[in-house]
Order: structure tokens, then C-alpha cells, then sequence
């Protein structure tokens, strides 16, 4: 006899609500606890999972692994090629453990849906008259997907009026921010019981999904895992930037924003408990009102949520359709060229290469930045917003299906609540807004290093080194291999405006 918690997108003890609710019932009944983790190589690579997320999983695995083991509660990783074969296989390893009940975190998008469904009837069907069950809870966003109602009875499409109803509903139902308690010991002798359960070992990431050994001594450094590190880096956060984050969190050169994706995206921090420390840090102890630093960074949690239940309401979102339809129709470029000038960080718009030179160095990207940088792929290049969408995915450490689609979709002009097609990011009056000193172009754009700002009444050389250096500086850029340009932006700004309205007219 046993229960089962299977974690997914939930690597914690604290604050796990499924954790929570199978350790209750475990206890009720007085059997044991036993956890799951369930990796499946076509999974990963279905999802488009980095090698560096994937790395950070594992490592995030062995941790939960000796902290469970702690509470004599073992910690089982099982490996299935196939996805659709992980139902049928989670069910034969309750036969064999003798479980008759299943625990898990609901996971919105449709693969993983369809997956859960699939495992509950199978539980349900039983074995030789045995019935077992599935209980699949909400629990990554703080208000449940679905609970929020616009006027008209609907989900809501522009973020405003959202984060107003949220607002509202979790001051009017405080069990949205109540934590839940890591789970207590099994009961004595589960160790001896369960002997080959406590054996097991984390295994390799599967072939295409490993990191080098260089790449590996670099991000674990940036990157350490595990719930620890979040709430050590959710402390230091609140501790000493949160209350500068309303002007601090567009300026990449500062340590303005949490860089607490990661453990979000992977489950190691809770939304709940993030949000809950950060209004406790309030001296109005509400969610707004108060330092603007708090209720801005907040506001910025929920865009989570706000992306998690566009996805559960529009699911078609999951298919590689842009948002609105009518945006089907336009006429991407699929220049191969362009599309490789952007990923490598050589597109001559300093601002530009920087950024996609930091998700190579690090697996991660500042928001202004993203922003920047999808607006440029999208609208610049005319390159098909979804090639960069799958990039993202591919090499960032926080990348969440529903986030990026928002984010990308924002950007693109195709999503929810997005930026009008019309508007049109300028990397260079970006790059002077964002980045005034040179700074953060300097830390990731080797070349540029030398070239001055526009301190001082100087001649701004970093933000358009081209444009604005004189014949000996261009020379030596060229020298370096530090490129021209490779679109003009007010020509291409006419271009992809031309393209949106044909594909608009084509409705
Ligand atoms: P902070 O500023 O400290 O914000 C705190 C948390 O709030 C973040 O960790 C994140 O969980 C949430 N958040 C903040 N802004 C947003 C937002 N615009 N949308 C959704 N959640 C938000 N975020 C991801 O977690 N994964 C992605 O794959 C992802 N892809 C993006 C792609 C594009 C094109 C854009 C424009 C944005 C994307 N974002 C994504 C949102 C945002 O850029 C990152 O969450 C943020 O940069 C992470 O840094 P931080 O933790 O320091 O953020």
C-alpha cells in the first residue's frame, strides 16, 4: 500500500499543493509516501526543452532527492522513451508498489492534458477489480485558470482588466495566497521496505539534450538549483531590489529584476509563496497600494498566470496559430541568412546582438530585451515570429510554453493584449533609452567595447557604430569582423507595416 505524488513543473517540498494533498492522504491511511519523476526523451525533445533547462531539472531532481530522503520518503526517476507509453507505465509501477492513489499538479497545455485524462481513466479502469485513482490539482497559478470572468462572461483577452478581477479575487479569497507545508516523515520502516527505491539514481540527460563539460562549469555557477537557492534568491531579491524595481527592471545593466524564471518555470518556487513574501515586504501588507517597487513586481508575477489561462482558454494557441486569425495571412520571410545573423548575435544592431549574445552565454535574456529583440525578428526581418518563439524554447533556461507564446505574441503583433501592429521597436532609440551608458552592450558585444556612449555630450559610436563612427572606426570594426547592419529599420519598418496590412486586407 502506498500513495504516489508524480512531480512534473512542481520541484518542491514547500509549498506543493499535490505533495501536499498525497502526504495528507498517506497519512490518513497510514502508508507510505512515494514520489515520481518520470523523464521522457521524446517529451523533451516534443517540447523543444534546452539542454541547460534540462540540466537544471536533473540537478534540481538530486536535491529533491536528498531532501525527501530526509524524510525517509524515496524519490523514484523513471525513464520511458515514448510519451504516450507514460500513462501504462506510471500505472504498472503502482501495481508493483501496490498504490492505489495518484497525486499530481495540472499541466495546462494539450499534450499534457490529454496525457493526464488518458492516466485517470486508465487508473479508474483498475486492475482485477482493483480500482485506482488520480487526483490532477491545480497549482502553478494563483488563481486557478477559469475563476476570472470578464463583464461578458468570458475570458479576458487584454491584461488590465484581468489583473483588476485577480487582484480582487485573491483579496477576496486569502486561501489563493495560504501555503502549504512540505510533507512530514513516512512512517519508520519504509527504508527497509522500500529498499530498492532508495537506490535509485538520477540519471544522464538523454542524448541531444547534454550539456559539454565547459558549458556545464559555467551555468551551474550562474545557475544553481534547487528550492534552496530560490528562496535564497527571493530574499536577497526582496531584501535589497524590490523596492527599486519600478525604475530599476527595463535597465539590463542593473540587477533590477529577480531572476527568479528559472525557478518558476520549473517549479522549485512556488507563485504563491513568491507573491506572498513580496506583499508581506509591504508596509500596506495588500497586494497594491503601497511601495510601487512591490506592486510592480507583483503585477509582473501574474503575467504568468494571465498567459497560463489565455492558454487554457484558447488552446489552439498550443498549435502554432497565432492568437488573433486574422493575423494567418501574413507573408513571412523564411531568409535563412537574416534568421542565423539574429540567432548568432551579428546583426550590426549592437542592442540587438547583444542580447541574443547573452541567451547563448547564459541560457537567460533580460524582458525589455526579449521584447526587443522578438519586435526586430518579427517586424524588421519579417521573419516568421514562430522560428524565433522555437529558439527561445531551445536555448533558454526559464523558457514556459505560455509565457514565450505571449511574450512572442505580444511582440509579433499576433497575440492577446499585444503591442499594435504599427508600433514598431527602433533598436537605436531602444538601445539610447535602455541601455544610456554602453554598458550592457559593452559586457556582451566584445567588438564594441572601446566605442563611447553618449555621456558627456560624446558621439553615442556604441549604439550605432556604423552610423556614427568615423572612417578609422569603421575600418577597425571591420577589422574585428563586427558587421554592418543588416536591414536599414526605416525601410523595413515600411516593408513589414505593407506586409500586416496585405496580410490584414487578406482576411
Ligand atoms: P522579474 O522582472 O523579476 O519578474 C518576476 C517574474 O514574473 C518572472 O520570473 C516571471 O515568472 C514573471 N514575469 C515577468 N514578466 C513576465 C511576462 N512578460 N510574461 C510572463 N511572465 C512574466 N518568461 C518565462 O518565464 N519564460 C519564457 O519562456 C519567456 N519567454 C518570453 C519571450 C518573450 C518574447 C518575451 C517578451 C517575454 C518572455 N518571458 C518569458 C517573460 C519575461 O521576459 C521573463 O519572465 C523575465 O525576463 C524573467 O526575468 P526575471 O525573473 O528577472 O523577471
Amino acid at each position: 500500500q502506498a500513495v504516489v505524488h508524480w512531480f512534473k513543473m512542481d520541484l518542491r517540498l514547500h509549498d506543493n499543493r499535490s505533495l501536499w494533498l498525497a502526504s495528507q492522504k498517506a497519512k490518513e491511511a497510514g502508508v507510505p509516501l512515494i514520489c515520481l519523476y518520470v523523464l521522457s526523451p521524446e517529451d523533451l525533445e516534443a517540447h523543444l526543452r534546452a539542454p541547460i533547462r534540462v540540466d537544471f531539472m536533473l540537478r534540481t531532481l538530486e536535491v529533491l532527492m536528498t531532501d525527501l530522503e530526509d524524510l525517509g520518503i524515496p524519490l523514484w526517476v523513471e525513464t520511458v522513451e515514448k510519451r504516450k507509453e507514460v500513462p501504462n507505465r506510471i500505472k504498472e509501477l503502482m501495481k508493483s508498489w501496490g498504490a492505489s492513489h495518484l497525486f499530481c499538479a495540472m499541466e495546462y497545455e494539450v499534450d499534457e492534458l490529454r496525457r493526464e485524462a488518458k492516466l485517470v481513466k486508465l487508473l479508474a479502469e483498475g486492475e482485477k477489480g482493483e480500482k485506482m485513482a488520480a487526483d490532477v490539482v491545480h497549482d502553478t497559478c494563483v488563481v486557478m485558470p477559469g475563476a476570472l470572468q470578464s463583464g461578458s462572461g468570458g475570458q479576458y483577452a487584454v491584461y488590465s482588466p484581468w489583473f483588476r478581477a485577480w487582484i480582487k479575487h485573491v483579496e477576496e479569497n486569502p486561501e489563493c495566497l495560504e501555503i502549504y507545508e512540505k510533507p512530514g516523515p513516512n512512517p519508520p520502516g519504509t527504508k527497509e521496505k522500500h529498499e530498492n527505491l532508495f537506490a535509485c539514481s538520477i540519471p544522464e540527460a538523454p542524448e541531444g539534450k547534454r550539456l559539454r563539460d565547459d558549458e556545464k562549469a559555467r551555468y551551474h555557477s550562474i545557475w544553481p538549483a534547487g528550492e534552496h537557492e530560490a528562496f535564497k534568491r527571493l530574499e536577497k531579491f526582496c531584501d535589497e531590489a524590490i523596492g527599486k524595481y519600478a525604475e530599476r527592471r527595463n535597465i539590463p545593466a542593473m540587477q533590477g529584476t529577480s531572476n527568479l524564471s528559472v525557478h518558476f518555470a520549473s517549479g522549485t518556487l512556488s507563485a504563491r509563496t513568491a507573491i506572498r513574501t513580496a506583499r508581506d515586504r509591504n508596509n500596506t501588507k495588500k497586494l497594491n497600494g503601497g511601495n510601487e517597487g512591490i506592486q510592480r513586481w507583483i503585477s509582473e508575477v501574474a503575467w504568468r498566470d494571465f498567459y497560463k489561462h489565455v492558454l487554457v482558454h484558447w488552446p489552439y494557441v498550443c498549435m502554432n496559430k497565432p492568437f488573433k486569425p486574422t493575423y494567418s495571412n501574413i507573408e513571412w520571410s523564411y531568409n535563412v541568412d537574416h534568421f542565423h545573423a539574429w540567432t548568432q548575435g551579428r546583426t550590426g544592431f549592437p542592442i540587438i546582438d547583444a542580447a541574443m549574445r547573452q541567451v547563448l552565454a547564459t541560457g537567460y535574456m533580460h524582458n525589455r530585451l526579449r521584447m526587443i529583440v522578438a519586435s526586430f525578428l518579427a517586424k524588421d526581418l519579417l521573419v516568421d515570429w514562430r522560428m524565433g518563439e522555437r529558439y527561445f524554447m531551445e536555448h533558454l533556461i526559464d523558457g514556459d510554453f505560455a509565457s514565450n507564446n505571449g511574450g512572442w505574441g505580444f511582440a509579433a503583433s499576433v497575440g492577446v493584449d499585444p503591442q499594435p501592429y504599427f508600433r514598431v521597436f527602433n533598436p537605436l532609440l531602444q538601445s539610447e533609452k535602455f541601455d544610456p551608458d554602453g554598458d550592457y552592450i559593452r559586457k556582451w558585444v566584445e567588438e564594441l567595447r572601446d566605442l563611447p556612449d553618449l555621456k558627456g555630450g560624446k558621439g553615442g559610436e556604441i549604439h550605432d557604430p556604423y552610423g556614427r563612427g568615423s572612417e578609422k572606426v569603421k575600418r577597425k570594426l571591420e577589422e574585428k569582423g563586427y558587421p554592418r547592419p543588416i536591414v536599414e529599420h526605416s525601410g523595413a519598418r515600411d516593408r513589414a507595416l505593407d506586409a500586416y496590412k496585405r496580410g490584414l486586407a487578406r482576411d
